[in-house]
């Protein structure tokens, strides 16, 4: 390895001491991790690929539609507005009535609470 590929970052000694015990574990014997450097690099890629996985964030809400940040469209994502002023809810980028942005907006517990005083419909079933 070379010592230009490395850089520090300070680690709690509590959590050191965790990873030292969990490397005596068969479990983790069993993944091939024999060393902290290795634990800890392995679960910072675990960190990362979650955090590049989250597709959806709720960015606001207003009376009429609720906007949400999909960050599989483009480069840096898109921000698409859903509305829900009519009997069924509707989106503006997929121009659908049933999609993944509709069925994202009724996951948020308060988009959900005004469509369902509404008595909007949830959508008909959990889309991939
Ligand atoms: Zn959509």
């Amino acid at each position: 390895m070379v010592k230009e590929d490395w850089k520090t970052a300070a680690v709690k000694r509590g959590l050191i001491d965790e990873i030292e015990r969990l490397l005596k574990t068969q479990t983790v014997r069993n993944e091939g991790i024999t060393n902290v450097s290795q634990f800890v690099d392995l679960a910072l890629r675990d960190k990362i690929a979650t955090v590049r996985k989250k597709r959806f964030e709720h960015v606001n809400m207003y009376e009429d539609h609720v906007k949400i940040l999909d960050n599989n469209i483009g480069k840096d994502g898109r921000i698409i507005s859903v509305y829900f002023n009519n009997e069924w809810p509707w989106c503006e980028y997929c121009e659908e009535d049933v999609c993944v942005h509709i069925q994202y907006a009724w996951e948020i517990p308060e988009v959900r609470d005004i469509l369902k005083g509404r008595n909007i419909k949830p959508p008909p079933s959990r889309l991939p």
